[in-house]
């Protein structure tokens, strides 16, 4: 097991140290579960919709040891394509973009050419092992930002969106920490540094064993985040699939203990965990998974990918030319589903204009008490 006590089906919010007087003791951290009130219910208006967001890197071995040096960024033709394939879909994707891609020339002319025809917008991405300030020992551990020192994990944030401010000229608003490495202090310095949302958490997902962030039990649906709450979360959407889903979270993680029985679950159909992205789940898991979410309420479905995925040969799901065309036709079938179940693609700026005013703190503190 992993240590934890009680299984749950379901997130529960955050109770808080003493949830009768004081409901904000919650400082707002993406590790924990939001409390109740922080769940944003989007306008009625926005209706069921998705949005892309893609981790846009450099190219170096995932297998291999974490290095300053040893990457490339030449994955460009596999990057306009995708924008192009993307951009006649009907889709504006967020590229959340890290500091090695910043410094090519050639990568920031493309992308800002499409920003200028507001076919793409540009977030923040972060690698600490290739982000200035190289302060911190290169390890597995410090690959996840937001378990480096506070003040490293600062100092980098600043150099990223600095660097965007003036490749684009305009700071980022979006964010996903590399690895989705998310920390204590992640969501304060965001909020600090004007960010309006995060897409960090990966619900259902458990990093701890690597040093990284554990976000079971966190929910699919927007929060607020950040002390002053003024912080959007939208986490990556992950499904629960098979005949037990209405058991997920807890069956998964028991039979994530037993070994082999996660992996006889799956191939039965019984029970799947089903990330929604391209990389390594077929597109029938995707579906499913969509029809999930769905029925289960998700009014934001939130899609994603790494760029260097766009070329073969970068990551482990795209190898060759025939797996790029797979790639492709995964968009297709997923596509069309969305289209079919009356989902439509929303911008960033759609979304954000999609969640409502949160009330001060203080004025809620108010509300409770009157
Ligand atoms: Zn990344």
């Amino acid at each position: 097991m992993h240590g934890r006590a009680p299984l749950q089906t379901q997130w529960q919010p955050f109770a808080g140290i003493d949830s009768g007087m004081n409901a904000h003791i919650h400082d707002g951290n993406l590790l924990h579960p939001p409390a109740a009130e922080d769940i944003i219910e989007l306008d009625r208006t926005f209706g069921t919709r998705f949005l892309l967001f893609v981790d846009t890197e450099e190219e170096f071995d995932w297998g291999a040891p974490f290095s300053r040096t040893a990457h490339s960024v030449t994955a460009l033709k596999g990057l306009e394509q995708g924008q192009a394939y993307f951009a006649a879909a009907g889709i504006k994707p967020v590229y959340v973009t890290d500091y090695p891609m910043l410094e090519n020339e050639d990568v920031v002319a493309m992308m800002a050419q499409w920003v200028a025809d507001g076919s793409a917008d540009v977030g923040a991405h972060l690698h600490p092992w290739v982000n200035p300030p190289f302060v911190e020992e290169v390890t597995r551990a410090n690959s996840y930002a937001g378990f480096l020192p506070e003040e490293v994990e600062r100092a980098k944030l600043q150099a990223l969106r600095d660097r965007i401010h003036i490749a684009f000229g305009q700071a980022p608003i979006a964010y996903r920490a590399g690895r989705y490495g998310a920390g204590p202090n992640t969501a304060r310095l965001l909020e600090e540094m004007g960010f309006r949302l995060d897409t960090s958490v990966r619900s259902r997902f458990d990093y701890s064993a690597d040093h990284g962030p554990d976000f079971y039990g966190m929910p699919l649906d927007p929060f607020w985040a950040g002390p002053q709450r003024s912080l959007i979360e939208l986490p990556l959407s992950t499904a629960f699939t098979g005949l037990l889903r209405g058991s997920g979270q807890s069956l998964y993680w028991a039979a994530q203990a037993m070994g082999p029985m996660r992996a006889a679950l799956a191939r039965a159909r019984l029970l799947s965990r089903v990330p929604l992205t391209p990389e390594g789940v077929p597109a029938r898991d995707a579906v499913d998974a969509i029809d999930a979410l769905l029925d289960t309420g998700s009014r934001v479905i939130n899609l994603s990918f790494h760029s260097p995925t766009l070329e073969p040969g970068h990551t482990p799901y795209v190898r060759d030319a025939a797996e790029l065309s797979e790639f492709y036709h995964w968009w297709e079938i997923v596509l069309e589903h969305l289209d079919r179940r009356g989902v439509r693609p929303a911008t960033l700026a759609r979304f954000l204009a999609a969640v409502p005013p949160r009330m001060q703190v203080g004025e809620q503190a108010a509300c409770q008490a009157a």
